[in-house]
């Protein structure tokens, strides 16, 4: 995914405003970065305000310091079963995934590593706890980056060790804290796990990090509920300069999670915080990575893959539009075309109501009706929707990707 990114002219109003920091006032101010204009594969300018984060990388993937937001997801597979975790991450990458994180939690699963990384082309990091060692040797064996909570990890010695292994081979560690692992002293300091509470334990683990020389620091701060989740994301924003990965941890089954996902991660986004998201689904990995563009998209940060518009219907509907949409929705799940579409209820209203659709479809009594920009185009019959939708779609992108029907 290759970015061109061209800065707003400084007579730009928009280039001098601040993002309010939300419902605390007593949060210090903080820098934001000028709004860019980013254009990414579709052409479309977005304007985003961010705040302003160090570079790291993830492999070849930059994080943070107005680099593109990168989706992230982590796979459900035995980290040890080496061919189901590649094609979970084959599936992962074809729904858009920029960064992949595995569990390794034993000796088999350090061995999986050089043979999964072999296999994939997007970074992959190692999520370990406890056993120090374990980082070390997935380090060694080739992983892109670490995942580690200082605080289970183990003595300062322990640390050291993991921190010195990944200067030694040049990669990057997040710092993952959670409400759930919080230390003992932080804890009574702060009657529990509070939003101050996380903050402090990040900020512990950070300068620790920054104590051995070592730079390459992302972190996250996840509780499983989004109000402690965004204090606690605001907080740190003002407190380092480090990018941040941002997400609410345990976030549900689908309903929930997508829900608590879409206000954790939208509201720290619209504020201009974060830098890489992952969205946790109890759910195949690869509908986390579609929440987390939806969420890129409805912000209009990044675009990807096709928009699709559909009314929510009415007494005037009257053919299956909820199957109809889910059809579509299926087929155009891994199409990176940012094409917007409208499949819409009704012939009267439909086309109006979606005009600023590319294409849309819409039917009723039998007939069917293509229509571009709100303009009838194609009358066809009722049965053919999704055929000639579909078909109207591949040609969209045979001439957007300047080939001729
Ligand atoms: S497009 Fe037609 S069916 Fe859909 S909500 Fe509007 S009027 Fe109702």
């Amino acid at each position: 995914m290759s970015g061109v990114r061209n800065k707003v002219k400084e007579s730009d109003p928009s280039a001098l405003y601040l993002i309010p920091h939300g419902p605390s006032d007593q949060l210090p101010e903080t820098s934001y970065q000028k709004p860019e204009i980013i254009k990414e594969c579709c052409d479309m300018p977005f304007i985003v305000k961010r705040k302003k984060t160090r570079q790291i990388r993830v492999g070849d993937v930059p994080v943070g310091g107005g680099a593109l937001i990168a989706v992230q997801s982590m796979t459900n597979t035995p980290t040890s079963d080496v061919s189901a975790t590649v094609s979970q991450i084959e599936r992962l990458q074809s729904a858009g995934c920029e960064i992949v994180r595995v569990a390794v939690p034993d000796g088999q699963a350090v061995d999986a590593i050089s043979a999964i990384k072999e296999k994939i082309t997007i970074p992959l990091i190692a999520d370990i706890h406890f056993d120090h060692r374990l980082a070390i040797a997935a380090a060694r064996a080739g992983a892109d980056g670490l995942r580690i909570n200082p605080g289970n990890i183990g003595s300062h010695k322990n640390v050291k060790a993991v921190v010195d292994c990944a200067k030694d081979v040049d990669i990057s560690i997040r710092i993952g804290v959670n409400s759930g692992s919080l230390e003992k002293d932080i804890l009574e300091k702060h009657n529990g796990v509070t939003a101050e509470a996380m903050v402090e334990s990040a900020m512990r683990h950070i300068e620790l990090l920054k104590s051995f020389d070592f730079h390459q620091i992302k972190v996250s701060l996840k509780a499983s509920d989004v109000a402690r989740t965004v204090e606690a994301y605001r907080r740190l924003s003002v407190e380092t300069d480090l990018p941040l990965h941002v997400g609410v941890t345990e976030a549900g089954s689908l309903y929930s999670g997508i829900v608590k996902s879409a206000l954790g991660i939208g509201t720290l986004l619209a504020d201009g915080i974060g830098d890489t998201i992952r969205v946790s689904l109890t759910r195949d990995p690869v509908e986390e990575v579609r929440v987390g563009y939806e969420i890129l998209k409805a912000l209009g940060i990044r675009q990807r893959g096709p928009e699709i518009i559909s009314c929510p219907t009415c007494g005037r509907c009257n053919i299956e539009l909820f199957d109809i949409v889910e059809q579509v929705e299926k087929v155009l799940l891994t199409t990176s075309s940012t094409i917007k579409i409208a499949i819409m209820g009704c012939m009267v209203n439909g086309p109006g109501e979606a005009r600023e659709a590319d294409i849309g479809i819409a039917g009723g009594d039998g007939t069917g009706i293509l229509f571009r920009k709100g303009k009838v185009v194609k009358k066809f019959p009722q049965e053919k929707l999704v055929e000639v939708l579909l078909k109207e779609v591949e040609a969209y992108e045979r001439n957007s990707h300047g080939l001729k029907d």
